[in-house]
């Protein structure tokens, strides 16, 4: 049964709203409205499988006494046929009202056309932490000797840096004024005809991105945490990150973390907060991955490392991420892969990247039960060697899966 709406396509559906606690984090009633966009490309196929596993183990876990009121939200193509607009503005309401939402991949043009609507849902709702976990599923083929030894989360900054979205473009009137200024004002010699673009990079904006590295840390009972930056080359945004990052340290978490120069390396039982540059952390995650636990960056080295780690786990076929602003509560939980048109609408790919964010999700909201049923399922289905053609070609004897059929074959080992 659909309610009322203020909006002009969403359709609301029975259920209860998620409320948020003062420290921000999820009050969860029993049958809380979530929203959802299919996506675009493979994004509906995805999305179906995920559907499919995430309301089979909630059901699984809690029988009739809980489930989700799923909410379709537009966003990318099927907006622009729905709403005739490809980011009707309504779906940043509806998020902003329903608290949590979950999301396929989207399409963005390169080298011009709109703007990425990733990225602008991601400013636009101030979700300032790009959260990433990265283990290693048994069974899931690795191109890595050890992929067991990873287990870290990344947290990227979401809505700084050179993603910010100040770029001009080379020949461009305002271009030229810029570069004429900096001339003037800076004696910075910049070529004619120069694409310029900005990387901005605050204390606040640093500050409530570590903070929330260094929380997530102490809740499930971390070592460390590292910031990882250029900041041997760009000293005021990345070596201003880290500067900001051990100051927080001392600021606020003097009882439970320590830096690294405080102690010697040695933290004691306390949380040690390291950085590392970010070319030699690339070298590092691969030749000694069990010195990394969580990992706090800025936007650009988030986005690197997040698909570089992925890959020693699996790949982003497996990798699930989420958007968290931890002051608001908003959550916006996404697929961390694109659109791979060249397999949409062919029930082909793999939907684990959809599927654990939407884990992600259930434990965001306090459904730890069924959280972990599914990753059980999935290993066990990883295990039985029935994947997706992704890990179907990097193994020997496995079952080639659809999207759909693998998707059963979890809903069947749950
Ligand atoms: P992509 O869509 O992630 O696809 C690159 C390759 O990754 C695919 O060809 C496929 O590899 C593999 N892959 C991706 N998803 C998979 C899945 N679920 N299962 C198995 N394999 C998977 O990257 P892209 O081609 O660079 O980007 C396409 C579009 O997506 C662009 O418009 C881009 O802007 C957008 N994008 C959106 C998001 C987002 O919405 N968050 C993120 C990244 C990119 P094989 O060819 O080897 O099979």
């Amino acid at each position: 049964m659909a309610v009322s709406s203020p909006y002009k396509y969403i359709k609301i559906p029975a259920g209860a709203r998620i409320t948020v606690r003062e420290d921000g984090t999820a009050e969860t009633p029993d049958n809380p409205i979530i929203g959802f966009i299919e996506g675009d490309g493979i994004g509906p196929d995805i999305w179906k499988a995920s559907q499919h596993v995430l309301d089979s183990a909630i059901k699984h876990c809690y029988g009739n006494k809980r489930s989700i009121a799923w909410m379709e939200l537009y966003a990318g193509k099927k907006a622009d046929e729905v709403c005739g607009n490809y980011f009707p503005h309504e779906t940043l309401d509806a998020i902003r009202e329903f608290i949590v939402a979950i999301k396929g991949p989207l399409t963005t043009p390169i080298g011009g056309g709109f703007r990425s609507l990733n990225v602008s849902m991601r400013q636009e709702l101030d979700l300032f932490a790009c959260v990433r976990p990265v283990q290693h599923f048994k069974g899931v083929p690795s191109p890595v000797k050890n992929p067991q030894h990873v287990d870290m989360v990344i947290f990227r900054e979401n809505t700084e840096d050179v993603y910010s979205g100040m770029e001009l473009q080379a020949g461009s009137e305002d271009a030229e004024v810029l570069r004429a200024f900096c001339m003037e004002r800076f004696g910075w010699e910049i070529r004619p005809e120069s694409g310029l673009g900005l990387k901005p990079t605050s204390e606040e904006g640093s500050k409530r991105l570590i903070r929330a590295a260094i929380n997530h840390a102490i809740k499930e009972n971390r070592k460390s945490v590292t910031l990882v930056h250029k900041g041997n080359i760009m000293k005021y945004t990345e070596g201003a990150f880290m500067k900001w990052g051990y100051q927080l340290v001392k600021e606020e978490f003097a009882d439970v973390a320590v830096g690294w120069a405080d102690c010697n390396g040695d933290p004691g039982d306390k949380i040690l907060v390291k950085d590392t540059i970010a070319d030699i952390f690339l070298q590092q995650i691969l030749t000694r991955p069990m010195e990394f636990d969580v990992i706090a960056t800025l936007n650009l080295n988030g986005d690197y490392i997040s698909d570089a780690l992925a890959a020693q786990v699996g790949g982003i076929g497996i990798a699930p991420g989420a958007n968290i602003n931890y002051e608001t509560g908003l959550a916006l939980f996404e697929a961390t892969h694109g659109t791979a048109p060249k397999y949409a609408g062919l029930d082909k790919v793999n939907p684990s990247s959809l599927l654990l964010s939407g884990v992600m999700m259930l434990k965001h909201l306090g459904w730890v039960e069924a959280a972990d049923v599914i990753v059980k399922a999935l290993e066990k289905t990883y295990q039985e060697k029935k994947v997706t053609y992704d890990f179907a070609r990097l193994m020997d004897d496995a079952t080639e899966l659809k999207c759909s059929a693998f998707a059963q074959g979890v809903v069947d080992n749950l």
